[in-house]
């Protein structure tokens, strides 16, 4: 081999069949696994499209086969020789090269690998030393998988906002604070001492001034920051297909959305899903689902029995403000509804009544004397099944019963785990109370429009305004939410004011929007979808984290490059900050 001109590979690994045989090949890759039989050495060879069995003879190749010995997992390889077809006894029916091998007579080791800290085949390997080798975990075929999906993913929406005659326009990192709910992340600027960019936790204003700059349809794939405390399912780095247009049309954002799914669904997962995609009221969900982004891939609907039960004798349902239940289709153990006690008391529960249908058609259940026959009668259910009961406050009803829905539904196998069930959510509330700072806040956020005929509540009665608002769920994942936007100044500062943002705090804060709002602003609206919550979704994959190549751990570090890191005093000094404590 020559230094200047190397012919590395003449195939892709995964490429090798049965059409090369008898051909001469270069092969290049890693080693993903070498079976030394003391004369014949096996390495199945791996690059990015599969793996190809070489096959080294002592006899045939006395050099590449001694060097063969010193090879271990993960070192770079190439080799050269001739595709030959295995013995029918030895072919692999797994793998898609199996009915060939390379008979290798030159090999090169080419980059070797110190001991690695964990085998790419090992399972339950702990995150964060994954994430500290994420080069090598990166390699494993799942990660290989999610990666390429999210590929995939992007390149569909590209296809699909561009026909639809999306402009593509990039929206600036270091912006000012734009209020989705979470804590910013903020950068000192040099040159303006003292002062501080905000990283944005979306484009939502940008978008909405390039609508009003002309450009009346807008889409990004936009890196939005948000500084949570990370679960499962939330990274402080996420990405989203952002998208805004001028004179929205509802029926047309929905119908372009979900055929941005469906193309996604079948480009990426091979999978036919259904449009239109139903809808259903925020109210509605929460009241038979017990949540905003209900999986209705299990049935268990939670029904209402508040007026049912009125006058009831069971103290607890007479005066609950709403007393709702699930039908469940097992009649359960004493045990067992202490165990789901216990868990309905984790999610606010104050207890769990029940009634249990016994196979042998008694009812078992310390409530059941309470209950008229007219009560009975609207719970009965099929032998072998429990009702459980909630009644409480109708946001704690719903919380614990949503819960227990989900819980049981997995536990007892009742969800259809190969569905692909959508729903737009609808008619969210405009505001919500927040307790602790006493005061109204926006549940989109504070850009989102009233719903027709809720405009004046915002000022009279914020808590009944409804908003123009609407997300979209799959299998119980949140993966898009959008509304229509507020293109008035005057309504803007009146919402602006029912958060309870001062004239010169709005002026601080959204001066240049309210500007712009008083400039000709056409009405607009819009969507964003989260790639990665597409991705968790479309891989069923629970772990949001497995969807990004360079993630976070939990504790919003990365594990690899110990970011984020201390600075150099004098970088402080320029900036002009002092730390008060040196971090630990
Ligand atoms: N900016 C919103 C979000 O990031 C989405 C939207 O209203 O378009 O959730």
């Amino acid at each position: 081999m020559s230094d200047l001109v190397v012919r590395w590979r003449d195939l892709m690994c995964g490429e090798v069949g049965l059409e090369q045989v008898g051909s001469r090949l270069a092969l290049a890759g890693w080693v993903d696994r070498r079976r030394d039989h003391g004369g014949l050495v096996f390495v199945d060879l791996r690059d990015a499209s599969g793996l190809c069995q070489l096959v080294l003879n002592p006899e045939r190749a006395p050099e590449a086969s001694a060097d063969a010995h010193q090879i271990r997992n993960e070192f770079v390889l190439r080799a050269e020789g001739e595709v030959v077809q295995r013995a029918p006894e030895n072919v692999n029916p797994q793998l898609p090269t199996g009915e060939v091998e390379l008979q290798v007579d030159e090999l090169a080791i080419v980059s070797p690998s110190i001991p690695l800290p964990f085998q790419l085949d090992e399972d339950g390997v702990d995150e964060t030393l994954r994430l500290r080798y994420r080069w090598l975990d990166l390699r494993r075929p799942r990660m290989q998988h999610n990666l390429r999906l999210r590929a995939d993913l992007i390149s569909t929406i590209r296809r699909e906002m561009e026909a639809a005659g999306f402009l593509d326009i990039q929206t600036p990192i270091l912006f000012k604070p734009t209020p989705e709910g979470a804590r910013d992340f903020i950068v000192p600027s040099r040159l303006q001492r003292g002062r501080f960019f905000a990283l944005p936790q979306s484009p939502q204003i940008l978008k909405q001034l390039l609508v009003i700059g002309g450009f009346d349809r807008y889409y990004q794939i936009a890196i939005c920051f948000r500084d949570e405390d990370l679960r499962a399912d939330r990274v402080q780095e996420i990405t989203q297909l952002d998208v805004e247009l001028a004179f929205p049309d509802q029926e047309y954002l929905c119908t372009l959305m979900e055929r941005m799914c469906a193309a996604v669904w079948r480009e990426c997962i091979g999978a036919e899903i259904e449009t239109p995609f139903p809808r259903m009221t925020h109210a509605d969900a929460q009241a038979r689902y017990g949540s905003d982004k209900p999986d209705l891939r299990l049935g268990l609907e939670i029904e209402d029995a508040t007026e049912a039960t009125r006058g009831s004798e069971f103290g607890v349902f007479a005066t609950a403000e709403a007393v709702r239940f699930i039908r469940v289709p097992q009649a359960f153990s004493r045990a067992e509804l202490e165990r789901l006690e216990a868990f309905a008391k984790e999610w606010g529960a104050r207890g769990l009544a029940y009634l249990v249908f016994a196979e042998d058609g008694e009812v078992r259940s310390p409530i059941a004397k309470f209950l008229s026959e007219s009560e009975l009668e609207l719970f009965r259910s099929e032998p072998g099944s429990t009702v459980l009961f909630g009644a409480d406050e109708p946001a704690v009803v719903a919380r614990v019963l949503g819960a227990l829905r989900l819980h049981l539904g997995h536990q007892l196998g009742l969800v259809d785990e190969e569905a692909w069930r959508f729903v737009w959510i609808t008619d969210f509330p405009m505001f919500e109370w927040d307790d602790d700072d006493e005061r109204w806040q926006a549940v989109h956020h504070p850009f989102t429009r009233p719903a027709p005929g809720s405009e004046k509540l915002v000022a009279t009665d914020p808590g009944a305004a409804t908003a123009h608002a609407y997300d979209l769920v799959v299998n119980g994942i949140e993966i898009g939410g959008g509304s229509f936007r507020i293109h008035e100044q005057e309504l803007q500062a009146q919402v602006f004011k029912a958060l309870q943002l001062s004239d010169d705090e709005q002026r601080r804060k959204f001066g240049f929007l309210l500007d712009a709002l008083a400039m000709g602003a056409p009405p607009h609206g819009g969507i964003a979808f989260g790639i990665e919550r597409m991705l968790m979704a479309l891989a069923r994959e629970p772990n949001l984290r497995d969807m990004i190549a360079f993630p976070k751990n939990q504790a919003g570090v990365d594990p690899m490059s110990g970011a984020p890191s201390e600075v150099e005093e004098a970088l402080l000094e320029e900036l002009g900050i002092e730390l008060r404590a040196q971090p630990e």
